[in-house]
């Protein structure tokens, strides 16, 4: 047989199919022994996305499959990162009212079309298939995986749930509560376990994808049948039962009234389960409704605020090797990702310990991303611990994440001067002490910059990058690139004290502290805070951040802001003198030995509980915003979501100051300025908004 696939090698020039016809037909054809090979390669862009093109292309594809009946079809991806990441969420914006209905119907109809084909069927998936890739995979009767590809609804994340077919697919090929999980949770399957799912049929190197493909045309290979589970499910009043448990299960994690999709999406399925027509006429209805919430609005403006986060992460940022100084909580992990993201690293600590804990740090983030037993082995090989620092010598980034004491830093700097290259980078991840300052003896302020990354690094994408007045130019576009070539979202941001992030989070913290001392139950404050939609209350949030660091961060921006701090709780002092910090020490304000605490209380607080723990936080914002910290109100919304989980389904702090109305907000900071301190005053910046 004759090559005609390996396109994402950059090995076949496929020729177009014959539907030119269909403007931007992005499915690539070729035929080899009577196999059909069609291959999606959208145009201009690296990821195959779903859209309406796509599928009027393949529906194109199919009307000459129906005449010509060859021994197989074959769908693949001509693109080197995956089959397709799921649908364009651009054209989404085009969907509204019935047009909307629309679309999804003829969606539906091509892939059904495409599913009668007498021919047998066959889905080639490297990288990823998500979404409504996904959904085009499981439209054919057969799954090859080559090792590595992972299979996904994430629609869950954007208030949405499949469209196209996947609430009706998944179920009647694998356990259906799996595929409900999978649907409910947004959670991707990794080829092992899409495997033992069922999900796939065959799991082969990408060189034996042909012989994968003749075997199944042989009758080889037996296709996945539905088990005793989907049998039994097809009963309502089984399904009745497991779909209450679902209701509860989801409602542990997530509010209906705040994200409505997971509910929707058991609603149809426990009415429709059995009936596959009907669950596809409800799986459009539902879809479309959900389309229009003010949820998926919220996470599809979260979607673009992290495209065009990353847009600004684009261009060289000539950094092949990053020194490290400081392998403490932070370091540890600042190296482990950037030798995962493919930098060489040096790490250095004056303690040797540490060191050693990073190298287990860096395995055990491997294995949390899937990474193979080769592919750790070489981040291991690229993380190399230095005591004496010789990599600063060699490095073309300097990332200092020592101890929180500016003498200490200072010192550092002075060292790390003498020995850097004269065009390398010397960046501080320091969370609270003013870059002005701690640059103040250096020989070249030029290249000195902050680089704030969030703990844990390799969860929290945000990064603030933090320019102070000397820094280059050039020295801030490298660094915006360099978090771009790790996969972290940098924010641009000015040296301000607690830069944004901080600055905006910090009295969030601190009111939760008033609040106990005022005698309200640490629960009540941090229900309040999650019934909100943050993703942890406050005072969890402290003792997961570090009492140490959170009372630190709140005396330095207490005594450098020109407005009022809450008052700086004397608990909060006689714990972090006690020694019980938080979740790291197993003690705070919570016991963590159980795990994280989950709040769980009948109990009232004072009806202006919320709005006095958020209201202060928005208020951050305004002034970063006037103060000129952050560029935009958008830029904001992306650093509060990215760096702090604030509550998604709202659209970030700004985009929900903007819905409720900035005026009612001013005036009820006024009121609570009024009942409980000068503290709430509103900044002036809400006046130009
Ligand atoms: P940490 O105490 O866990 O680690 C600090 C490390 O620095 C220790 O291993 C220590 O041995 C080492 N060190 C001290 N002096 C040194 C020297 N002269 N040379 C080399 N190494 C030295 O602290 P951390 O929490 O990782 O914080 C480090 C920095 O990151 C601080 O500036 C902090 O403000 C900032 N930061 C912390 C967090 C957080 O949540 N922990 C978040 C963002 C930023």
């Amino acid at each position: 047989m004759s090559k005609p696939v390996l396109s994402y090698l950059g090995e076949t020039k496929l020729a177009l199919g014959p539907a030119e016809n269909v403007e931007g037909h992005p499915w690539r054809r070729a035929e080899a022994d009577g196999i059909v090979w069609l291959v999606l390669d959208c145009a201009d862009t690296s990821t195959n996305t779903i859209s309406e093109v796509v599928l009027e292309g393949l529906n194109a594809e199919v009307e000459a499959l129906e005449k010509s009946s060859p021994k197989a079809v074959v769908l693949r991806s001509a693109k080197k990162n995956g089959f397709a990441a799921g649908a364009d969420i651009n054209g989404f914006r085009e969907m509204t009212g019935d047009g909307a209905i629309d679309m999804l119907r003829k969606g539906a109809e091509v892939l059904d079309r495409f599913e009668k084909l007498p021919c047998p069927t066959i889905a080639v998936v490297h990288g990823m298939a998500l979404g409504a890739g996904f959904e085009i995979a499981l439209a054919c009767d057969y799954r090859i995986a080559v090792d590595g590809a992972t299979f996904g609804f994430p629609e869950v994340n954007l208030g949405l749930h499949p469209g196209l077919g996947g609430t009706y697919r998944l179920p009647a090929l694998i356990d259906p509560l799996e595929a409900m999980t999978m649907m409910l949770t947004g959670k991707t399957a990794y080829t092992k376990k899409a495997k033992s799912l069922g999900i796939v049929d065959a799991v082969v190197e990408e060189r034996h994808v042909e012989a994968a493909v003749e075997a199944i045309v042989a009758g080889k290979v037996d296709k996945q049948k539905p088990g005793l589970k989907a049998k039994a499910l097809q009963f309502d009043a089984a399904r009745g039962l497991v779909a209450n448990r679902m209701r509860s299960e989801t409602g542990k994690k997530a509010k209906k009234e705040h994200y409505p999709a997971p509910y929707a999406l058991i609603d149809i399925w426990e009415e429709h389960g059995d009936d596959r027509k009907a669950m596809q006429k409800a799986e459009i209805e539902s879809f479309a409704e959900l389309l229009k919430s003010d949820t998926s609005q919220n996470l599809q403006r979260v979607f673009f605020l992290q495209q065009s986060l990353k847009n600004g992460a684009r261009g060289e940022d000539g950094i092949d090797h990053v020194h490290v100084i400081g392998a403490g909580e932070m370091g540890a992990e600042i190296a482990a990702w950037s030798a995962i993201k493919g930098k060489r690293v040096t790490l250095g600590d004056i303690n040797l310990k540490p060191l050693g804990k990073a190298v287990k740090t860096a395995a055990k983030i491997c294995k949390d991303k899937h990474l193979t037993s080769i592919e750790t082995r070489d981040v291991l090989d690229r993380l190399i611990p230095d005591p004496k620092g010789y990599g600063l010598a060699r490095a073309d980034l300097v990332i200092e994440a020592a101890t929180e004491n500016p003498e200490l830093k200072e010192k550092i700097y002075a060292d790390a001067e003498g020995r850097m290259k004269p065009d390398a980078i010397l960046a501080t991840n320091t969370s609270s002490l003013r870059l002005s300052e701690l640059g103040s003896n250096l020989k070249n302020p030029n290249r000195f910059a902050g680089l704030h990354f969030f703990n844990p690094v390799s969860k929290m994408q945000l990064v603030e990058v933090v320019s102070q007045d000397g820094t280059d130019e050039k020295v801030l576009e490298r660094l915006m690139a360099f978090c771009g070539e790790i996969s972290r979202l940098p924010v641009p941001v000015t040296d301000y004290p607690g830069f944004l992030v901080n600055r905006a989070l910090t009295p969030y913290l601190m009111e939760a502290m008033v609040l106990m001392e005022e005698g309200v139950d640490k629960e009540v404050i941090d229900k309040a805070a999650i019934d909100f939609g943050m993703p942890m209350g406050p005072v969890a949030l402290a003792d997961q951040v570090g009492l140490d660091i959170c009372l630190h961060v709140a005396e330095s921006l207490k005594s450098s802001l020109d407005k009022p701090m809450p008052e700086i709780n004397d608990e909060l002092r006689r714990k972090v003198d006690a020694g019980n910090t938080g979740k790291k020490s197993g003690k705070g304000f919570y016991d963590w030995s159980d795990g994280t605490p989950r709040p769980d209380t009948d109990k009232a607080g004072p009806d202006d509980l919320t709005d006095r723990l958020i209201l202060p936080m928005l208020d951050g914002c305004v002034e970063c915003l006037r103060k000129g910290v952050a560029r935009n109100a958008d830029e904001v919304d992306g650093a509060m979501i990215f760096a702090t989980g604030f509550a998604p389904f709202r659209g970030g702090p700004m985009h929900y100051a903007e819905t409720r109305g900035t005026e009612e907000i001013r005036k009820r900071l006024e009121e609570l300025a009024e009942r409980h301190g000068n503290r709430f005053a509103p900044d002036p910046g809400w006046a130009d908004l």
